[in-house]
C-alpha cells in the first residue's frame, strides 16, 4: 500500500511569519488524515517549520536545490543547509524552474541526485504544455523528460522517490486533467520506472498529480489506482482547504 501525499507547494507566497502562524493554526486543528501532510516553502520559512511542525506528523521541505554542494555560488542554497533544517522532500524539476530559469533535465538530474546522498527525498516534476498535449505527444514528451532528469539514479540511491506528473497547462489556471487522463499518464510512467528500475520500484514509488487540484475535484483525481495523491499549489495556501485535500486523499 502506498500512502498518499498531499505535497503544498506554496511558491513565493507568505512570509516567514504569516507561514509560522499557518503552521500553529494546522497542527492546532490536528487534522485526522490517513495521508502524509508536506508543505514545500520558501527557504526563509524552513526554520519556522522545522520550529512547529517537527513532531506533529506534517513534513517539509525546499522547493528547489543548488547542484553544487558548496562554495562562491551567490543566492543558492545547498543540500547540506536542507539537511540541516531537517526537510524531508524537496521540490526538483517544477515546470516555473524549468521555464524562467532555462532549468534542463541534466541538472534536474544533479539536483534530485544531490537530494537523494542527503536523504532527501525529491519531488520531481515532469509533465507537458499544451502544445504538445494537443499535438498528441504527451506521453512520448514526459516519459523523456522524466528519462533525462532521473540521470545517475539508481534503485539503491532512489530510495522513497516522489514523481510529479504536472501538465504544466494545468498549473494555476484553473484546467485540470480528467481523472481518467490523468490516471492513464501516472500507469504510463509507473510502467516506465518499472523498465527504468523494477516492478518492485514502480510499484512503491509515489506518484503526484498536480495542476489545479482543488478540494471539488481531490477525491476523483485521489481515488485513481496510480494517483498517490498532488502536488498542489493555490489550494494548498488556504487552511481549510488543505485539510479537504488531506480528507480526500484516503
Ligand atoms: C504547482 O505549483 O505545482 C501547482 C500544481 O499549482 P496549482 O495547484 O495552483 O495549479
Amino acid at each position: 500500500m502506498r500512502k498518499k501525499i498531499v505535497a503544498g507547494n506554496w511558491k513565493m507566497f507568505k512570509t516567514p511569519s504569516e507561514a509560522k502562524m499557518w503552521f500553529r493554526d494546522l497542527v492546532g486543528k490536528k487534522p485526522d488524515t490517513q495521508a502524509e501532510a508536506a508543505l514545500m516553502v520558501s527557504y526563509p520559512t524552513l526554520p519556522y517549520a522545522s520550529e512547529v511542525l517537527e513532531g506533529n506528523d506534517v513534513y517539509w521541505g525546499a522547493q528547489d536545490v543548488s547542484a553544487h554542494l558548496e562554495g562562491a555560488y551567490t543566492g543558492e542554497v545547498s543540500v547540506k543547509m536542507l539537511a540541516d533544517l531537517a526537510c524531508k522532500y524537496t521540490v526538483v524539476g517544477h515546470s516555473e524552474r524549468r521555464s524562467y530559469h532555462a532549468e534542463s533535465d541534466a541538472l534536474v538530474a544533479q539536483k534530485a541526485n544531490r537530494l537523494l546522498e542527503y536523504s532527501i527525498i525529491p519531488i520531481l516534476c515532469v509533465g507537458e504544455s499544451l502544445e504538445v498535449r494537443e499535438a498528441g505527444n504527451h506521453v512520448a514528451y514526459t516519459l523523456k523528460q522524466l528519462k533525462g532528469s532521473l540521470e545517475g539514479i539508481t534503485p539503491q540511491s532512489a530510495d522513497h522517490l516522489v514523481v510529479a506528473y504536472e501538465p504544466v497547462w494545468a498549473i494555476g489556471t484553473g484546467k485540470t486533467a480528467t481523472p481518467e487522463d490523468a490516471q492513464a499518464m501516472h500507469k504510463e510512467i509507473r510502467t516506465w520506472l518499472a523498465g527504468r528500475f523494477d516492478l518492485g520500484f514502480a510499484n512503491e514509488v509515489r506518484i503526484l498529480y498536480g495542476g489545479s487540484v482543488k478540494p471539488d475535484n481531490a477525491t476523483a483525481l485521489f481515488d485513481q489506482p496510480d494517483i498517490d495523491g498532488g502536488l498542489v499549489g493555490g489550494a494548498s495556501l488556504k487552511l481549510d482547504d488543505y485539510i479537504a485535500l488531506l480528507n480526500a486523499a484516503k
